[in-house]
């Protein structure tokens, strides 16, 4: 059984008919479900696909579960949800390649009364995203950012100001810029204060950016500031927004000869699990997929069965307020990471060691 998780007893239930206006009337127990994920950028991907897909038939839906590809991700999905809107899908849900470039696929779904739920990352500017599922990424890099301040106080007590570098993710993703604020939320004051020094200088969400979530970019950023900014200085810690990027981001810490700084990350891949307990990475982010999954496709049952819709709050997309079931994140640190993963097959060994 894929979906195993329950859904946390949080949310508060409010009428379907309140965010999406056309899909409270309910539809066939047996319907086609569409699932447009983009590119594999992160583990997280890829078990998404694999869940929709049991959890879909499981509740028994037909799923159409497709991935963009990642040469011409955008172009790919945009196609993907036309196929799926043509095909006459009751539901698509959207982990958006990129979250400016569904507006015309949006129209298309609207005109023929399909509810659209974005799916973990907010599609912007637009009043026709019906509901959105996600963890609070907001929460995610407010806890990135304390378990940074954490664990420079650890590994250099008194050692304060840190020598730190700061890096967020892609610009065609409108979550990096939310894990950014809540990251700055944190960070700011410890800068403003002078407990934090960004030795390159590079404070915004554009100078940090990661494009395409690639890892590739983000070590070569990483090198690039450690050739201009860092010789003779020691390089205490590192904001990542995810795992990928920090993996890449020790490689060229170690690689120039320091030592492994404070890094943070987010996904809790296998590779960053095990390098947080071999005592590498610092810290990541639990976001269990399977809980995700799980809550997105009770909202797909409740909008057939015509029932109310459980939701959190609400999140901004620059148009309306969409109606959204926002998960808590879990920050896991070499300390509680066989707790935090006690419950997941996959994980849980992988602190046994
Ligand atoms: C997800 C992260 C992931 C990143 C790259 C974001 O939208 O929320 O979990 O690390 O995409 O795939």
């Amino acid at each position: 059984a894929a979906v195993t998780v329950a859904l946390s007893g949080c949310g508060r239930t409010e009428p379907g008919a309140e965010g999406g206006g056309d899909d409270a009337a309910g539809f066939a127990a047996d319907a086609s479900i569409g699932v447009a994920l983009p590119d594999r950028t992160s583990e997280n991907w890829v078990l998404a696909g694999d869940l929709f897909e049991n959890g879909l038939e499981e509740a028994g839906f037909t799923g159409d579960v497709q991935y963009a590809g990642s040469s011409n991700a955008v172009g790919d999905q945009q196609q993907q949800v036309q196929q799926m809107i043509d095909a006459g899908v009751e539901v698509i849900v959207i982990g958006a390649a990129d979250t400016n470039q569904l507006a015309t696929q949006l129209e298309a779904a609207d005109a023929a009364d399909i509810t659209v739920i974005a799916y973990d990352r907010l599609i912007q500017n637009s009043d026709l995203v019906d509901y959105y599922v996600a963890f609070d990424n907001f929460n995610v890099g407010v806890l990135q950012a304390e378990s940074l301040l954490e664990g420079l106080e650890a590994n250099f007590p008194g050692e304060s100001p840190w020598n730190v570098e700061l890096f967020s993710g892609s610009s065609d993703d409108s979550n990096s810029a939310v894990f950014f604020d809540g990251a700055m939320s944190v960070l700011q004051p410890a800068i403003d204060d002078g407990t934090l020094n960004v030795v390159s200088g590079q404070t915004t969400v554009q100078q940090t950016a990661t494009e395409d979530w690639a890892a590739e970019n983000a070590q070569n950023r990483m090198d690039t500031i450690i050739t201009s900014s860092y010789q003779g200085v020691e390089l205490h810690g590192v904001l990542s927004p995810n795992d990928n990027l920090a993996r890449a981001i020790i490689a060229s810490a170690t690689g120039a000869g320091f030592p492994v700084p404070v890094v943070t990350g987010q996904d809790s891949e296998v590779a960053s699990v095990e390098s947080i307990v071999a005592g590498e990475q610092y810290s990541t982010i639990y976001k269990d997929t399977r809980a995700l999954v799980a809550a997105t496709i009770d909202m797909v049952s409740q909008l057939q069965a015509g029932e109310e819709v459980t939701t959190t709050g609400e999140a901004d997309n620059g148009a309306v307020e969409v109606p959204s079931n926002l998960l808590d994140p879990v920050i896991v640190t070499q300390e509680n990471a066989a707790e935090a993963y006690a419950d997941n097959p996959d994980l849980e060994p992988l602190t046994q060691q």
